[in-house]
């Protein structure tokens, strides 16, 4: 059952994709060739602890860090760890939290120095789909249009959806009803109402879209080893529209002053 907010919940759940927002801002600081993954880990899970929050990831399910870090043809729910960032890489950060019992969640895939342009094309357009869905979640569609929107803009591309992963309801648990496909049928599905708060988060492949799972139980990984692109708000249904809770902006501040960061993905 689809749980819908009241205000109060809402402006929770603000709070805590505020802080994604924030902690993402911080981590665009420090995104650069020769940065391994398990620094910005660690430089996330720092900044939200000093904000009096809990890093969401960390335990879920056994998750054992506070980012999913997932370069190049990794899909979402990578491991930090050793892996240098290089010239070229594209990388998806995926970061929640856990403040005053409400969850926010939100991912970017950061173009690291200089991209190739079929990358960046993939990232415009994965950022694209996730503009349209956020356009599409208001009151007088279903969630089987706003999925419907997201695949049109993937596959016009010439681009693939993920079919496996999916958006979902945020609220006091990170997953929670309903699930938010990007692929769908116009008209299908639950109707949009005010109080809706999902997490709507197009998985792009810019080959196939098809994927395998690592060994290690948790990354995904395009099955043609092609690249992938990851965009992510935590958005509430407010007077029929909606509202993203989480927020790009301080990530575009910050790869503004970051001179190792030339490429700003925006619409
Ligand atoms: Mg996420
Ligand atoms: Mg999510």
């Amino acid at each position: 059952m689809i749980h819908y907010k009241t205000k109060e919940e809402i402006d929770c759940i603000r709070e805590s994709s505020l802080l994604v927002a924030r902690t993402h801002g911080e981590l665009a600081r420090h995104i650069r060739p020769g940065i391994s993954t398990l620094a910005l880990d660690s430089i996330a899970e720092s900044f939200i602890r000093d904000h009096a929050a809990v890093p969401a990831f960390k335990g879920y399910q056994g998750f054992p860090y506070t980012l999913c870090i997932s370069p190049n043809e990794v899909v979402v729910h990578g491991f930090p760890g050793g892996r240098i960032l290089k010239e070229g890489d594209i990388v998806s950060i995926d970061c929640g939290v856990l403040l005053n019992g409400y969850y926010g969640d939100s991912a970017y895939t950061y173009a690291v120095g200089e991209i190739s342009p079929e990358k960046k094309r993939l990232l415009e357009t994965t950022y694209r789909c996730l503009m349209i869905g956020i356009a599409e979640t208001k009151v007088g569609n279903t969630l089987g249009d706003v999925s419907w929107a997201i695949q049109q803009i993937a596959e016009n591309a010439g681009y693939s959806v993920v079919r496996e992963l999916v958006g979902h309801g945020v609220g006091k648990r990170l997953h929670e009803p309903p699930e938010l496909p990007n692929y769908g049928k116009r008209g299908r599905g639950e109707k949009v109402k005010d109080g809706l708060v999902v997490a709507i988060e197009p998985m792009i492949n810019m080959g196939n879209r098809f994927i395998v799972q690592e060994k290690d139980g948790w990354t995904i990984r395009t099955a043609d080893r092609k690249p992938s692109g990851h965009y992510e708000h935590t958005v509430a249904v407010i007077n029929g529209k909606a509202e993203p809770l989480s927020t790009f902006a301080f990530i575009e501040e910050a790869l503004e002053k970051n001179t190792h960061n030339t490429t700003i993905i925006r619409e």
